[in-house]
């Protein structure tokens, strides 16, 4: 069944629990049970490997062991690993998970059930990431000295980095999978060097203090009860795929879909409303009267909002919401992006008015932006990608496997990851390397330990110290504005490659490539 899940058919008992999983919750018709009586067999139709993101968890829910996981089958017995409950970052969903290791190895990660969240599914990326998390791996500081990279340590590499910040504009750019306390601690010391941070680096205009912008109003359980459903320049099937599987189930009892965007295959039927913003504004002159006292929820991607237009998509899409008292979710594809949010860690006018004329970009695990030739970089991450191959200098930090720490989701939900292992070599937590780089520049943070800088942040956003509860966001309308005249694009081109652990795991590419090559594979039709 491809590269994620190893079959041992001697074991079945026919149950169906995975046909009914595959063709009732992940939506595909490509497993079965194929031939009669001692021939029945439990089987993919024509072999094929199966065309889902949620295929894993089928391995979870074969009672028998005939399913298991390809990647993890062999290598470690269940009592040797070290169980820790945690939050996965893959997406902005948030989903409950228990990361298994031994020694500093991730061997496996299986979800835990949180009916507000991810029920009890986890997408492939999620459950089979964690070789991405052994590959590529920043051990120890680099300075680039005459055009190359060479190794460092703490010591030497700090100095440098302060003495390159010192009386520059600087700037902090913050990644997708940056724990709320690293934004914070990075916001907290480029702005006492008179600089700015940006969190927005897929340049989304999501509006700067307005919660009902850029988390919404709504719950990801609301989708179980709403009876109509718009979505808005996204793909959850790609930027959340057990989120997607729940908007399947709304279907399933007869929920109302609509898309305004790219026509894709989510596993549902949808009403296509249109591909462009034309379409969207054409929804304000829909007689609604049939919509009156049932429950409507709108749905938008950042796809939507990373044009230079999106205040105007927003602001059109609230308007549309606000015709049904819709509740409206902003699908995040960033698991750190809404913390951040949170935090503050923005910039007037966004990334191009924040790294314009910047002269130092403290790039905190930002992968996703391109930064051009000139200002000098310090980048502070897990993994050799993109931005290491564009710095200065390099500061090694933990994953997010390796630290405790605090993330928002999409739905404005924070919740806390666990650390399961310990980072390689030299690499240190995030927040650590920033409190020793704030006492190098003279200007020491006001903690030494984790604790002592939660206490601060809670003590500046009493909600986030509310652990897994959703805060009620006050309804801000945004001033309306013309959209531009353009279509919709997603913001995930390919599921499986996304941030610096999946680019770095060699299963995800391996996806990667078969997924390419499905896609590429011509119809019988054709
Ligand atoms: Fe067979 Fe396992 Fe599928 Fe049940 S879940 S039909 S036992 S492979």
């Amino acid at each position: 069944m491809g590269p994620l899940v190893a079959t041992t058919m001697t074991r079945c008992i026919s149950c169906t629990r995975c046909v009914r999983f595959t063709t009732e919750v992940a939506g595909i018709t490509q497993m079965g049970q194929t031939g009669r009586g001692e021939d029945s067999e439990i089987t993919s139709y024509l072999n094929m490997t199966l065309d889902s993101n949620l295929q894993g968890n089928i391995i979870d829910l074969c009672p028998v062991g005939a399913l298991t996981s390809k990647p993890y089958a062999f290598t470690a017995r269940p009592w040797e690993l070290t169980k820790t409950e945690s939050i996965d970052v893959m997406d902005a969903l948030g989903s409950n998970i228990r990361i298994d290791s031994k020694g500093r190895e991730v061997m496996r990660i299986l979800p835990r059930n949180h009916d507000g969240v991810n029920e009890e599914w986890i997408s492939d990326k999620t459950r089979f990431i964690w070789d991405g998390l052994r590959r590529q791996r920043l051990d120890t500081p680099y300075i680039r000295e005459n055009g190359k990279l060479r190794k460092a340590g703490w010591g030497e590499a700090l100095t440098a980095a302060a003495a390159a910040m010192s009386g520059k504009k600087v700037v902090g750019l913050v990644g997708d999978l940056a724990p709320v306390e690293a934004a914070y601690s990075l916001k907290t010391v480029v702005e006492a060097l008179g600089g700015t941070v940006e969190c927005r680096t897929d340049g989304a205009h999501l509006p700067i203090g307005n919660r009902s912008g850029y988390v919404g109003t709504a719950t990801i359980e609301d989708i179980d009860g709403a009876d109509a459903i718009l979505l808005v320049g996204t793909n959850p099937r790609v930027e959340a795929a057990v989120l997607n599987a729940r908007i399947r189930k709304a279907w399933l009892r007869g929920a109302r879909i609509g898309l305004v965007g790219e026509a894709v295959d989510l596993t549902y039927d949808y009403f296509h409303v249109g591909t462009d913003r034309a379409a969207l504004a054409s929804l304000l002159k829909q007689d609604v009267s049939g919509l009156a006292g049932k429950k409507t929820l709108v749905i938008v991607g950042q796809g939507a909002l990373s044009e230079a237009d999106g205040a105007a998509v927003l602001a059109l899409t609230q308007q549309i919401g606000a015709m049904t008292s819709a509740g409206l979710l902003i699908l995040h594809t960033a698991a750190g992006r809404v913390g951040a949010m949170d935090v503050g860690a923005v910039t007037e006018g966004g990334l191009a008015v924040a790294t314009e004329g910047a002269e130092v970009i403290y790039n905190l695990g930002a992968d996703e932006v391109e930064i051009a030739a000139g200002p000098f970089v310090i980048y502070q991450g897990s993994h050799g990608d993109r931005g290491a191959n564009r710095a200065d200098i390099i500061l090694p930090a933990a994953a997010w496997t390796e630290e405790n720490g605090l993330f928002v989701n999409t739905e404005g939900r924070p919740q806390l990851a666990f650390r399961a292992g310990f980072a390689p070599g030299e690499a240190k937590e995030n927040w650590a390397i920033l409190r020793a780089l704030s006492a190098e520049l003279g200007a020491a943070l006001p903690w030494d330990s984790l604790a002592g800088l939660r206490a601060a942040l809670v003590a500046a956003h009493p909600h986030l110290g509310k652990i897994d509860e959703v805060a009620e966001n006050q309804w801000q309308a945004l001033p309306p504005k013309a959209p531009a005249k353009a279509t919709f694009r997603n913001a995930i081109k390919d599921f499986y490659l996304t941030n610096p652990i999946a680019r770095a795991s060699a299963v995800m590419a391996e996806l990667s490539a078969l997924a390419a090559a499905r896609a590429a594979q011509p119809l019988a039709a054709e």
